[in-house]
């Protein structure tokens, strides 16, 4: 029907015939009806004009690699609307004094778990962390700056054999910059950082602020200390002469 030919479409199969592509069937697997709409919507909008490959396949969500319709590049997080996490997901936006009503459904609850992560990516794209920049969202599909050249941009975690003790010494205080700046001045903290969330292109870029919330949600100083803990405990076996968590943490709490 018409919706699968736009799907097509954007998956750009009818020009490559590509139809045992990895793309194709990740596609295939994941793009329930819900997403296919939602895709097609975006793609009337211009927003997605055409998604070539996967960059990542996840338990929540997989990203894709695509452009828009002004041909730049972009970096597409489709999360599942069927989801295992349902349980992890319901409790951390119960917690997020930002959500108002929290619907039963599991469809609607991902939609409201995307959102939450684009008005993330805005709120921390003003407190000078470099993060990807969000560019549209709707239901369970997150569009975003692409990171990286011709292929997408490494994760701190694939490239830190070729890294000197300079370059984590530089790493670290950045890291550390950016917990403290998100907390202090922009009331937020990220609650997954580590070196699976961090890009390395022309420096460091903070991406995966779906766990992200605000200084009010009442799991905000536990995930503040879950952060500054994976990162000394990271940063500490490569080297690096770290502060004590538990220090760091009491000074950016007290006041
Ligand atoms: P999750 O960890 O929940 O699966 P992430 O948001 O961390 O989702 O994205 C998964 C992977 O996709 C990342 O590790 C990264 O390699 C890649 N990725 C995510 N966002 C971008 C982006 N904007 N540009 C390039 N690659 C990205
Ligand atoms: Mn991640």
């Amino acid at each position: 029907d018409a919706l699968e030919r736009e799907i097509e479409e954007i998956l750009g199969l009818r020009e490559r015939r590509e139809k045992d592509s990895e793309l194709y069937k990740i596609a295939n697997e994941v793009f329930d009806r819900t997403t296919k709409e939602t895709l097609a919507y975006l793609h009337r909008r211009g927003k997605i004009e055409e998604l070539y490959g996967v960059i990542s396949t996840g338990k929540e969500a997989n990203v894709f690699a695509g452009v828009d319709s002004e041909g730049n590049r972009i970096a597409v997080k489709i999360y599942r609307t069927y989801t295992t996490e349902f349980r992890r997901i319901w409790e951390y936006l119960a917690a997020d004094p930002r959500i108002g009503y929290l619907p039963k459904d599991m469809r609607k609850l991902v939609f409201v778990w995307t959102r939450r992560e684009f008005k993330n990516l805005q709120r921390a794209i003003k407190y000078a962390v470099r993060v990807p920049e969000p560019l549209a969202f709707r239901n369970n599909v997150l569009v975003m700056e692409f990171i990286g050249d011709e292929l997408p941009a490494p994760r701190l975690k694939d490239v830190e054999k070729d890294l000197t003790k300079t370059d984590f010494e530089e790493l670290y205080d950045f890291t550390m910059g950016v917990i403290e700046r998100l907390w202090k001045r922009g009331d937020m903290v990220h609650g997954d950082l580590s070196e699976y969330n961090i890009l390395i292109h022309e420096g460091p870029v903070v991406i995966d602020w779906s766990q992200a919330t605000v200084k009010r949600n009442r799991m905000s100083l536990e995930l503040l200390r879950r952060d500054l803990t994976n990162v000394s405990n990271y940063f500490r076996k490569r080297g690096v002469d770290v502060v004590d968590p538990e220090e760091k943490f009491r000074e950016l709490v007290e006041r």
